[in-house]
């Protein structure tokens, strides 16, 4: 039976009035509040200890208005919760600043600094561990002022009779008692603690405890309040508006020792009402009946009272609670998703997801998202704002800061400028046609070269890049340099070894502004609750406005403030709402249908993580939440839940991830047992409906070029090589044209290191060329004296060619130590190439020859089949002779395979045969090229005579005229379009772009 509204008397008492909290609940509590207007004919105020039914009170109120009410208390009682109570507290402004989490964790920094006792409790931890901790030190100093500030009720009361006066005379008052009392404290506290760690936080409490304090706010704005009744009483002569205080959940016994003496004052001078929650027939579990003792322990049912369970068991069994077990995670998410789904089809409107499996809870969630805009969903668990874009893209950002100062990694530099918040036509200054594919253009760049990592490796593979193309009759892209010195300016901002809070927020709103994040970020949702979350950086004008810290620490500050704030979604219209939220959210509230997903035994129930310093005892001497108090609150939370709502779905995973069964939470274990006798309650086993279709076999695959599917008509070495080795290959890459995304860990023959040594070589012959035409040069004194030269001058180049690089990334010393170990054996070899009467000519030169086909539609077609020679050389004393050198920056052993297969990889001849054709064009008129070899660079110098540096075509005119045969016929199977078959060596299939499309393995 319900209880009545109490009959307000003027007795300076506080009254108690219960409701039970089952599915008419806020109809008892709306018709009670009524019931108190009525009879004091006064607007009650009422005031919620949780802000979680604030919108259900009201509309109750709205809904049981009575008729016929008295014009002074038409309007709706006002209803508020106690946070917003405490906010609304009269002369609030007077009040110390409050402190931001930003300046209480800047606090725990500055302390730490200060004294030395705390330091070496911190020194093990990294920076983003270390305000993690910090967070936890202020945690447990609130819960350590919880306990003592309660102390000081009567003196911040009587301190607020006297708040006329000056308000910082007022201030340090208050100060002046609160250190008093916190010096009085601590020594009672210190002789209670026995651990180190604790004293350490004792420590801490001590110094950082202020007036800033929420927990002092808290008692002030209570005290506030209580004047502020005193002074009305005294004014209306007792026609004060009476106060109801509805304790929502199960206070902390700290906060019920607080309201109930401060409900006691405040009835001095208005009608107070307490209400509590009656669990007399809504206890589906003994624990959640009877609560817990004085001790904090859990008190044992008695034989009346365990009836009273059953009796509540057997009077609220639904036909709509269900519970449904799923195998796997995917399959929890599945069968969630479902449910929620058939409630949407049964047209119910107002849903709730109780998220104990929280992973699940989300994956439920991404399943929900093809439902689209009809369903509205409010994620009321706390979707993180690190998980959106936008942090993603700010997080690109600060990455490229912390970059060390010679420059981030490629993959960084890509990330930051890919993000979609950079503006980069704002950033050059340019119009966005002009920035069209730079990025794009910058990616392949930085691929091909292999340019990993240094502000200077970036801009020396650029203007490598920048160099080709204008040898190449085209035009370099100078805003390629241009992007990589903004991108650079700032980083170089960030590389002072000590920042000063205040600069450092400046800084970061001038780069955010330059590279047009800000303003983008702004235009987004998240964007702009993240810039709003960077505000709190602003410390200009604080205590903390020259705070000095080193960049590491300053970011990772950073990201531990984006890391706790919340994102919150934009509401919008819809047919129906999802609200995601905890078990203890559903208190007091009302839903059509409620979807609890994780119900197995190891997540329900589910207890929030210990305090770090504070074990269950200390926890209990300090009067704040236990273990068992948790455990009671969430048995009270299920049994309101499942006995007020009509329609309840329990879902739990059956199997462990290791394979192992899992059982239903305890609770509905016990619930099953009870209900055996009457109707049993069944479990009901989700099943995946399995699609069924047939397979076939995939042969192997082959393809035929489309008509319409132009044919290139210049085939580079490369290109043809792809040809020869699998025919397939070359359809995807070559005549589809698709790649696969590279990225930086995958080594490429055309690595920039290579590179370097091509141009080195170039530069360091055509100097020698040069030097030779100068009659007094050293180079003429014999022998050695021209070994000399060669080593000194190929020692220099390779040194200044490899500078740049080594700035931008110090690992490439070691390529160039390894290269320079080589340099002795490569002057030895050309000297005794010299000696046979060779002669360096020409390197880099762009050489091909064109042959002459029919297409199957009687079509002629040239097709060019060229490529770039590292190097040409002539023969002094034999003026028909040329030899075509390739440098391979790879052993001799695997040169020697390459040799094998020549007619596969024809590169060399390709060279050969262009430059005999073409001997103008090759720069070496009248002569013919007889001889091709491949130098390798990576000689194995261990023992000198032993070593091999050179691998030579053999019998060179025979490959060359089975060369010549081979490639007309390939080059007409190709224009003929002829089934193009997937097939190679899996030594070739092993590093194939294309393999995901042929399907090699699985035919
Ligand atoms: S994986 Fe092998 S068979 Fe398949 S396309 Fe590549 S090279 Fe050819």
């Amino acid at each position: 039976m319900p209880q009545s509204f109490p009959a307000i008397s003027d007795q300076k008492q506080l009254q108690q009035w219960a409701i039970t909290p089952n599915a008419g609940a806020l109809t008892e509590l709306a018709k009670g509040i009524w019931d108190c207007a009525m009879q004091t004919k006064q607007r009650p105020l009422v005031v919620l200890s949780t802000a979680g039914p604030l919108i259900g009170v009201r509309a109750a109120l709205e809904q049981n208005r009575p008729k016929d009410l008295p014009s002074n208390i038409a309007f709706l009682p006002q209803v508020i919760s106690f946070a917003d109570w405490l906010d609304a507290a009269p002369g609030a402004w007077k009040f110390p600043k409050k402190q931001s989490d930003l300046e209480r964790w800047l606090s725990v920094f500055v302390n730490l600094r200060k004294h030395k006792t705390l330091q070496a409790w911190f020194k093990a931890e990294s920076e983003a561990g270390a305000w993690g901790l910090a967070q936890a030190v202020i945690d447990a100093c609130d819960t350590l002022s919880e306990l003592v500030v309660p102390q000081l009720q009567s003196e911040l009361n009587a301190l607020l009779d006297t708040h006329s006066l000056d308000a910082q005379a007022w201030l340090k008052r208050v100060e002046l008692v609160l250190d008093q009392a916190i010096a009085k404290a601590y020594v009672g506290l210190s002789k209670k603690v026995v651990d180190e760690e604790s004293a350490v936080l004792l420590t801490f409490w001590r110094y950082l405890t202020n007036v800033g304090d929420p927990v002092i706010r808290k008692h002030l704005a209570m005290a506030a309040h209580l004047q502020a009744v005193k002074e009305n009483a005294e004014n209306s002569h007792g026609t004060v508006r009476p106060f109801i205080w509805v304790q929502t959940a199960d206070p902390k016994p700290v906060d019920q020792e607080l309201i109930d003496r401060y409900l006691i004052d405040y009835a001095q001078f208005a009608s107070v009402v307490r209400v509590n929650l009656d669990w007399q027939t809504v206890a589906l579990w003994p624990e959640a009946l009877c609560g817990q003792n004085a001790e904090g322990e859990i008190v044992i049912a008695d034989a009346s009272e365990q009836q009273q369970v059953e009796q509540n068991i057997n009077s609220s069994r639904h036909d709509g609670w269900r519970l449904l077990a799923a195998r796997r995670f995917e399959e929890l998410a599945w069968v969630a998703a479902k449910s929620i789904e058939s409630h949407l089809i049964a047209k119910r409107k107002n849903i709730a997801l109780v998220a104990q499996d929280r992973l699940a809870a989300r994956r439920a969630r991404a399943l929900l998202s093809r439902l689209g805009s009809s369903l509205r969903i409010r994620d009321e668990t706390g979707w993180k704002l690190s998980t959106t874009r936008a942090a993603a893209a700010f997080d690109s950002f600060l990455e490229l800061i912390r970059a060390p100062k010679e420059g981030p990694s490629a993959s960084v530099l890509l990330e930051f400028l890919q993000n979609p918040y950079f503006d980069l036509a704002h950033s050059l200054q340019k119009s966005p046609e002009v920035c069209v594919g730079l990025i794009a253009q910058l990616e392949d760049i930085l691929l091909a070269s292999q340019a990993k990592s240094g502000w200077e490796t970036f801009i020396a593979a650029i203007e490598k890049a920048n160099g080709y193309t204008s040898a190449h009759g085209g035009s370099p892209n100078e805003q390629l340099i241009a992007l990589i010195r903004f991108t650079k300016k700032l980083h170089l901002a960030w590389q002072s070894p000590l920042l000063q809070c205040s600069s450092a927020y400046s800084q970061l709103q001038i780069n955010l502004q330059d590279a047009g994040m800000a303003q983008r970020l702004e235009k987004d949702a998240a964007g702009k609750q993240l810039l709003e979350v960077l505000k709190r950086f602003d410390l200009r004008g604080g205590l903390y406005n020259n705070l000095e810290m080193r960049l590491p620490e300053w970011l990772s500050l950073l990201k531990t403030v984006i890391e706790e704030a919340s994102y919150e979604e934009a509401g919008k219209e819809a047919e129906a709402t999802l609200s995601i939220l905890p078990l203890s959210s559903t208190r007091l509230r009302e839903f059509d249908a409620v979807v609890v997903v994780g119900c197995d035994e190891q997540q329900l129930p589910a207890f929030s993580e210990p305090p770090l310093f504070f074990s269950d005892a200390l926890n209990r001497y300090l009067k704040t939440s236990t273990i068992a108090a948790q455990y009671i609150q969430q048995a009270r939370d299920l049994s309101q839940l499942l006995v007020s709502c009509k329609r309840v779905d329990l879902i739990w995973q059956s199997k462990s991830k290791s394979g192992e069964p899992l059982r239903p939470s305890a609770w509905i274990q016990r619930l099953q047992v009870a209900l055996k006798k009457e109707i049993p309650w069944e479990v009901v086993e989700a099943k995946l409906k399995p699609y069924e279709g047939q397979s076939q076999p995939i042969q192997t695959s082959v393809s035929i070029p489309d008509v319409d599917l132009s044919i290139p008509t210049t085939v580079s070495p490369s290109a043809y090589k792809a040809l020869r080795d699998c025919p397939y290959r070359y359809y995807v890459s070559n005549l589809l044209g698709l790649r696969k995304a590279k990225d930086f860990e995958e080594g490429f023959d055309a690595s920039l290191a290579g590179q370097t040594l091509h141009a080195i070589l170039k530069n360091f012959f055509q100097a020698l060329k040069t030097e030779e035409k100068k009659s007094h040069s050293s180079i003429h004194g014999g022998a050695d004296a021209r070994r000399q030269w060669m080593i000194d001058h190929l020692m220099k180049f390779s040194e200044k060619e490899f500078e740049k690089l080594i700035a931008g990334d110090a690992r490439i010393l070691g390529t160039l130590r390894d290269w320079q170990k080589q340099i002795p054996s490569f002057v030895k070899w050309q000297l005794d190439r010299e000696s046979e009467g060779w002669r360096y000519h020409d390197a880099e030169l762009p050489i091909g020859f064109t042959l002459e086909i029919t297409d199957p539609n009687g079509v002629k077609q040239d097709i060019r089949i060229a490529g770039r020679a590292d190097r040409f050389d002539i023969h002094q004393s034999d003026t028909g002779a040329a030899a075509v050198i390739d440098y391979k920056n790879q052993k001799i052993k695997k040169i020697t395979q390459r040799a094998e297969n020549i007619l596969d990889d024809p590169q060399l001849l390709i060279y050969a045969r262009g430059a005999t054709e073409n001997s103008t064009e090759a720069r070496i008129p009248g002569r013919a090229v007889e001889q091709a070899e491949w130098v390798t660079l990576r000689a194995d110098i261990k023992d000198e005579e032993k070593t091999i540096r050179v691998h030579p075509v053999e019998n060179m005119s025979g490959v060359m005229a089975a060369f010549s045969e081979q490639v007309v016929n390939d080059l007409n199977d190709l224009w003929a379009r002829k089934p193009m078959t997937a097939f190679a060596p899996d030594s070739v299939c092993q590093y194939c772009e294309a393999r995901g499309i042929c399907r090699k393995g699985m035919w």
